[in-house]
This record gives C-alpha cells, structure tokens and sequence, in this order.
C-alpha cells in the first residue's frame, strides 16, 4: 500500500505518492496537516491534509 495525495487543483485532481510514508494504523492516529509537495502532474505547490490522502 502506498499513501496517495489527491492533488487540490481543481484544474488537475490527479493522485501521485505523498512524501509521507506510513502504515495505515499510524495513518489513522497521526495528525496530518499541512503538508506542502509539488505536484508533478500540474507542477503547482500543493498544501494538502489527511482529507487528501488516501491508501492506495
Ligand atoms: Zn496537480
């Protein structure tokens, strides 16, 4: 399983690995928030929490 990013973009919403990698039982207890990673597909610096990521 990989954790995925749902990019905000709304132009762009493609998913690409988060730069956070953890188990889904640490997942679902961590506290994930503003997390800033460019997104490769739309290029843009995206700010995105634990609404937008997801195991895949
Ligand atoms: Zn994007």
């Amino acid at each position: 399983m990989t954790l995925m990013v749902v990019c905000t973009n709304p132009n762009c919403k493609k998913e690409f690995p988060s730069m956070i990698q953890m188990d889904q039982v640490s997942f679902q207890t961590a506290t994930l928030t503003n997390n800033s990673q460019p997104c490769p597909y739309c290029k843009k610096m995206i700010t995105y929490s634990k609404n937008n990521m997801k195991f895949e």
